[in-house]
């Protein structure tokens, strides 16, 4: 029985027993009849509210676990639009954004690195294999570094770190333990050859504009390809 019927029909039972006890003449039996007839409607009324508040409740709880979903789906959006798919790195968007807001803050140091003849591995073992190469030698950025920095990938095969507070000093040791990490033991993924990479680092001051930095980083790297790969080269080492 809908809800609408059900209220009324209690309401023409109220209205028959107010007749009922308006009506000095009527007998006790009638009051009890009217009586009965009174509680069993309560007794529906009651069953009826029980029913509106579980349904209720039940709304209540489909709402809150859309609510949760749409809140995990929008969570899951924005770390894919910050991460690099292939390897989970931050995306070039989300590194400079985070570089900014360290700046913000403090100083740091940055490392630019680039896998060396990558082409060439790609064009020997093809282009999955290269891809292998680009998730493994992350994981061994990120275990060499272990939480010191942040990592991403900026372009193919090109990754910057951010270590921020770092001195350069400090940043070049580090580099040069990536280094030896990725040349100095086969990769599992492709154990036939060496994988090496070249390194640029360079240092911002708190409050500096990044992008002057990772020029410098750049030209630091691009002597780092020059000089014959597989070594690091900073800021203090470019020459013109
Ligand atoms: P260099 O030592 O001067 O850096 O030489 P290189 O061969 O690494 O440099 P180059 O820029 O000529 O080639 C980079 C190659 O990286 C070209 C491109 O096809 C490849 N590459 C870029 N992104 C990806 C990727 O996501 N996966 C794979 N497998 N290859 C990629
Ligand atoms: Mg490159
Ligand atoms: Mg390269």
């Amino acid at each position: 029985m809908d809800e609408v019927d059900l209220f009324e029909a209690e309401a023409l039972a109220l209205r028959r027993a107010n007749a009922v006890l308006a009506d000095a003449g009527t007998e006790p039996a009638a009051h009890r009849a009217a009586l009965e007839e009174l509680v069993q409607h309560y007794g529906q009324l009651m069953r009826q509210s029980r029913r509106l508040i579980s349904r209720s409740d039940r709304t209540e709880r489909e709402l809150n676990q859309l609510n949760a979903r749409l809140k995990q789906l929008s969570d899951e959006l924005d770390y894919k639009a910050r991460h690099d798919n292939l390897t989970g790195a931050l995306n070039r968007g989300a590194v400079f954004e985070r570089a900014h807001q360290i700046l913000e803050k403090s100083a740091m140091s940055l490392v630019v690195l680039d896998i060396d003849f990558f082409k060439r591995i790609n064009d020997e073992f093809g282009h999955p294999a290269g891809d292998a190469v680009i998730r493994e030698l992350v994981g061994r950025l990120r275990s060499t570094l272990a939480g010191t920095g942040v990592v991403g990938r900026v372009g193919g095969e090109e990754f910057t770190i951010l270590l921020a507070g770092m001195a350069l000093e400090q940043a070049v040791i580090l580099a040069g333990k990536i280094r030896q990490a990725i040349a100095g033991e086969r990769f599992q993924c492709l154990p036939e050859r060496a994988v090496t990479s070249s390194f640029g680092v360079a240092w911002a001051a708190a409050g500096s504009d990044f992008e002057e930095a990772y020029a410098r980083a750049d030209q630091a790297l691009y002597q780092a390809k020059r000089g014959g790969r597989n070594r690091v080269e900073s800021e203090d080492t470019v020459t013109g």
